[in-house]
């Protein structure tokens, strides 16, 4: 697309540095201007209508048309549009927005901290965990551990968790508090013969070498995402979740969930920690919170870490720590009034029912001569794309089949994300059974010409 001098591409070109965007590609191809959005479709300035197969980033669980929404932007902004909630001050969206995820997250999470965004939010639990651990006079129990392949934000200490090369590479990311250990993916880790069991038993085994090699007086915290999203859509290994925290719980590491892409029925319950037996000190939440119609995400703890802070505040003075649209009040307005929406509609149900036929459809895929594996729940789901079905052998140059099918699936009329050369698939919770098989349809169209390119030798168009 060469952008005509003073349409909106150009303008953008001139001014806007993009995320995960090569700047000088950006600069010679141009952008697509998405114009509107209804339901789980967007459309862009030339009218061509996509299904928007990823909800944006992972978020938008309502669609791109929820009035009720709108409304309720509306109305608080015109009651109250903005007050902070630092030096003893609150607002009632905050409060309520607070009590109802106390309420609805699984037990043992009792207070809430709220931010902007994920990155801040996991920011903010690193800062907690130090602080606590100052607190209970524990001052070199500070690292973290995480895991390769895991996203947690793009922030300094969100982006040192972060288990991806680019996010790190060119930012002198990590710092030195992060470790990370290996991805749980059983096609890729796991070794020849080894069950899901022994994979899990193999990787709580080397978090455990990990911690004695660091020195459990210096470890502080566990973080991952039970269902694993950027990095793929990594199911865990059977058993994996229960074998980790319990390493964790003896030698007294606090296990921190990041639910930001799975909290809120996206893989098919309310939380993910439900299905995998987590109970975690920490969990955080964000994206389909408000469907991403506003910036939120919440920091959910436990009595025993907010009791540790709030002694900590006491001896110091203050928590010294918070953004000035923390709990903002037209974000909690509109967080309620979504979650409001989720459980009348009853999404999470819809999501693990429409779900399971997105997954079947996929799964159909599985014999084609470049898929892989065909892996997810709920709604979401990956379609990993290899060179060589017998020996999982990656592409000559990985990334690039994965980029023709994203954007050949623009003119297919279908938004998905290529991660390398996995497909992800994580549509707007209100998706219909049809609208799925329409999705399925259009993704083959894509897969169909993706084959044919590769068998051409993959020219450049
Ligand atoms: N954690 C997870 C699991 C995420 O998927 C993301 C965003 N994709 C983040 C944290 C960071 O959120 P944000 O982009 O809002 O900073």
């Amino acid at each position: 697309m060469t952008a005509h001098p003073n349409s909106l591409a150009a303008r953008d070109i001139a001014y806007h540095l993009h995320p995960y965007t090569n700047a000088r590609r950006h600069e010679r191809q141009g952008p697509i201007v998405i114009d509107r959005g209804e339901g789980i479709y967007v459309y862009d300035d030339q009218g061509h209508q996509m299904i928007e197969a990823m909800a944006g980033l992972w978020s938008v669980a309502l669609g791109f048309g929820e009035s009720r929404l709108v409304e309720a932007a509306a109305k608080q902004m015109s009651r109250l549009p903005y007050y902070h909630s630092f030096s003893h001050k609150t607002h009632e969206p905050g409060v309520e927005l607070a009590e109802k995820l106390v309420k609805m997250t699984p037990d043992g999470l009792d207070h809430v901290f709220f931010t902007n965004s994920g990155s801040e939010a996991n920011d903010t639990v690193v800062k907690m965990v130090w602080y606590y651990n100052n607190s209970l006079n524990r001052p070199e129990k500070k690292k973290f551990i995480a895991r390769n392949g895991g996203y947690h934000g793009i922030t300094v200490a969100a982006g040192s968790l972060t288990g991806l090369q680019v996010n790190q590479k060119g930012f002198d990311l990590p710092l030195d508090f992060a470790r990370h250990v290996t991805c749980p993916h059983h096609y890729r880790f796991a070794n020849p013969g080894e069950s899901e069991e022994q994979f899990a038993t193999r990787l709580a085994e080397e978090l455990e070498a990990t911690i004695l090699a660091e020195g459990p007086e210096t470890v502080a915290a566990f973080i991952g995402e039970p269902v694993m999203g950027a990095g793929g859509v990594l199911v865990p290994p059977a058993g994996y979740w229960e074998k980790v925290q319990a390493v964790c719980r003896k030698y007294d590491v606090l296990v921190v969930a990041d639910e930001v892409i799975n909290g809120f029925g996206r893989t098919g319950t309310m939380f993910a920690c439900e299905q995998f037996g987590i109970k975690p000190d920490i969990l955080v939440l964000s994206k389909q919170i408000t469907s991403s119609y506003l910036p939120l995400a919440a920091v959910v703890i436990s009595d025993q870490v907010y009791q540790g802070i709030a002694d900590e505040t006491e001896r110091l003075g203050t928590f010294g720590h918070g953004y000035t649209a923390t709990a903002h009040p037209v974000s909690t307005a509109v967080g309620l009034e979504n979650l409001k929406i989720i459980e009348e509609r009853d999404l999470v149900a819809n999501g693990a029912r429409v779900g399971e036929r997105l997954g079947k459809g996929l799964k159909a895929l599985a014999d084609h001569p470049l898929v892989g594996e065909v892996r997810g729940l709920g709604l979401i789901w990956a379609v990993e794309l290899v060179a060589d079905k017998a020996t999982k052998a990656t592409f000559e140059t990985p990334g690039k089949l994965g980029t023709y099918i994203f954007e050949r699936g623009h003119e297919h009329g279908i938004i998905i994300r290529a991660i390398r050369d996995t497909i992800a698939f994580c549509p707007p919770m209100i998706i219909t059974e049809e609208e799925v098989d329409e999705l399925l349809r259009r993704f083959e169209l894509t897969l169909a010409d993706a084959t044919e390119w590769l068998a051409k030798g993959m020219p450049a168009a």
